[in-house]
């Protein structure tokens, strides 16, 4: 008899196969009307796999009163109720480190495209206009000031390929980190004033929202840069997109919003930006990688083993 499971969104296919194989899945992501579906399933559930971004809310709990493990494919939890959880005495797992490569790159590809014009440049190619002259000059990367909130893990390695470049490289979070060889700022407007590149990397959720309010975007000022691969609630979306139109920042470079998957239609007119739609991690092998530690800590938790990621 394989046990039972309930999948909110799909996960990478690898995981997804896994989880076929090994359990009776429920495919809550096709069910018109969740509540009834959860209720219809209540009786014989003990485990859960959902997305950062789908999320798992107290309502979800309570229909699953059996519900023992959430196991989340992304490393933010934002979206989950982690204390409702823990009222519930139900453990949260998520997918931390194998995705921190691949965002620390996606940070990068913004922050040269931002920078360095790239999505600007190709449309000028494009559209014929490099026939009636040169584009442009933009700024420069290499040795500028890299300012970080968020020195976790992926703002360490957001940081390593900055010194590749050759620039100064400091941060902002709650406390100083004694091992970091970079300059700390306790607050983030003084943060934001040494930058000439900003980049936000801290977790989402309501202890950060709006933390780049605009305060801090006018102290970043009009000859740099935002880029944001956190969550899109840690950012003044209202205040950013005011701050690009009046120039207040010279650019920014986004891969998150506040009500994903709709945009700020503002930011299409806008040529000192770089939109993203949340590709972070979303590279082939690094979403096997998260699948695969979704399904092991699923199988951790049927065998009664220790959880190998739990939040
Ligand atoms: P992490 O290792 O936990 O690092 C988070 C960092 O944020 C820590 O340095 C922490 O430092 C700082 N921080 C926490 N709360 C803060 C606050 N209230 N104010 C200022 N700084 C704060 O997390 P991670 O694995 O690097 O992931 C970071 C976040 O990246 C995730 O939570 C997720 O939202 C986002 N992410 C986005 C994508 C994407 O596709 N765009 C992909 C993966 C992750 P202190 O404890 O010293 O404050």
């Amino acid at each position: 008899m394989k046990h039972e499971i309930a999948v909110m969104s799909p996960i990478y296919t690898t995981g997804m196969t896994e989880l076929n194989d090994k359990y009776t899945v429920h495919r809550v992501w096709e069910a018109p009307d969740e509540k009834a579906f959860l209720a219809s399933i209540a009786d014989r559930v003990d485990v859960v796999v959902t997305w950062g971004s789908r999320g798992m809310q107290a309502w979800q709990m309570d229909a699953l009163p059996r519900l023992k493990l959430i196991a989340s494919f992304g490393v933010g939890y934002d979206g989950i109720d982690v204390a409702a959880a823990r009222q519930r005495g139900i453990a949260v797992t998520n997918t931390p480190d194998v995705l921190n490569e691949c965002v620390a790159d996606t940070t990068w590809m913004l922050i040269l495209s931002t920078v360095r014009r790239t999505t600007f440049n190709d449309r000028y190619v494009r559209e014929g206009r490099w026939l009636s002259g040169a584009a442009p000059l933009s700024d420069k990367v290499w040795g500028e000031n890299l300012g970080i909130i968020g020195l976790g893990r992926i703002g360490r390695a957001i940081a390593r390929r900055g010194t590749g470049f050759g620039m100064q490289i400091a941060y902002h979070g709650r406390s100083q980190q004694t091992d970091a060889p970079y300059q700390y700022f306790a607050d983030p407007a003084d943060l934001a004033r040494w930058a000439k590149i900003l980049v936000v990397a801290c977790p989402g959720g309501k202890e950060t929202e709006n933390l780049v309010n605009a305060g801090v975007l006018q102290a970043l000022g009009s000859d740099s840069y935002l880029i944001n691969i956190s969550r899109g609630s840690t950012v003044d979306e209202t205040a950013l997109v005011k701050a690009l139109q009046e120039g207040t920042i010279a650019g920014a470079g986004l891969d998150v919003f506040a009500d994903e998957p709709r945009v700020p239609e503002a930011l299409f007119e806008l040529d000192n930006v770089v939109l993203q739609p949340h590709v972070g991690s979303a590279t082939h092998a690094t979403r096997e990688a998260m699948a695969k530690l979704v399904t092991d800590n699923v199988a951790a938790w049927f065998a009664g083993k220790p959880l190998l990621t739990p939040v």
